[in-house]
């Protein structure tokens, strides 16, 4: 089963969304699992102090590496094979490609960064790999780990059902996805390309590839390795 641990001084942002839709539903079938630890427990004194003043100066907190690598240590025991990886704007972006590797492996454990971020030292110590999920900054990491496993979850076997499990999505193929349509088939002038009441579906194939490559050039000639 796909498990995932979540590091966090917010636990009670989860399960969250993680608990609704597709990830609820799974979760509650037991096809993944998820395990929330408040780092907070490993806080230091009285007032259990997680974060401290950045060494050399400047604005802002940063967690302190004791207290998360105490924290990293009860979830994850030496020979735990789940990948550590510790949510970054600093990190490598995350691809639909490395989602679905992440979901045909054991799962992950997940590292909530907050404030200015963590101690590097920790970073270095205890092999983390940051992951970024795009160039802007958030106020923490839990949005990005529920973005990250969302987006692992529903490729998960069993909780897509029949929907081909996504084959045909956005970035499976290394394009964007082609134009989608329903009822009614007049919409307030507006009728649907007649090829795909043609039930045709090799030309159907055709027009949607043919679709996906101009939305992808328009959009996002990056894919195309065109830009
Ligand atoms: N000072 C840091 C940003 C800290 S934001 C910097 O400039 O790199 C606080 C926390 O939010 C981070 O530790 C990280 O866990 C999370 N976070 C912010 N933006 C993110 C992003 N784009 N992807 C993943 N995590 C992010």
């Amino acid at each position: 089963m796909f498990r995932a641990s979540i590091l966090t001084l917010y636990p009670d942002m989860f399960p969250g969304p993680l608990g609704q839709s597709l990830s609820g539903d799974a979760l509650s079938r037991a096809l993944w699992s998820l395990e929330i630890k408040n780092i907070r427990d490993h806080g230091l004194g009285r007032h259990r102090a997680v974060d401290d003043t950045p060494a050399g100066g400047g604005a802002g907190m940063v967690l302190r590496a004791d207290v998360l690598a105490a924290a990293l240590d009860e979830i994850a025991k030496p020979d735990d094979p789940r990948p550590r990886l510790l949510m970054s704007p600093r990190g490598r972006p995350l691809t639909q490609a490395r989602v679905r590797d992440l979901s045909q492996g054991p799962g992950v454990i997940l590292i909530c960064g907050r404030f200015e971020g963590v101690d590097e030292r920790v970073i270095e110590h205890r092999q983390l790999e940051e992951v970024s999920i795009g160039d802007y900054i958030l106020s923490g990491g839990e949005i990005a780990s529920m973005v990250l496993i969302d987006a692992c979850v529903r490729l998960l076997p069993g909780v897509m059902g029949a929907s081909q499990s996504g084959q045909e999505e956005s970035f499976e193929n290394g394009l964007l996805e082609y134009p989608h349509y329903t009822r009614p088939r007049e919409w307030e002038g507006l009728s649907i390309p007649p090829v795909l009441l043609s039930g045709d579906h090799a030309k159907i194939d055709r027009w949607r590839h043919e679709e996906s490559m101009k939305l992808t050039r328009a959009r996002r000639p990056d894919l195309l390795g065109q830009d």
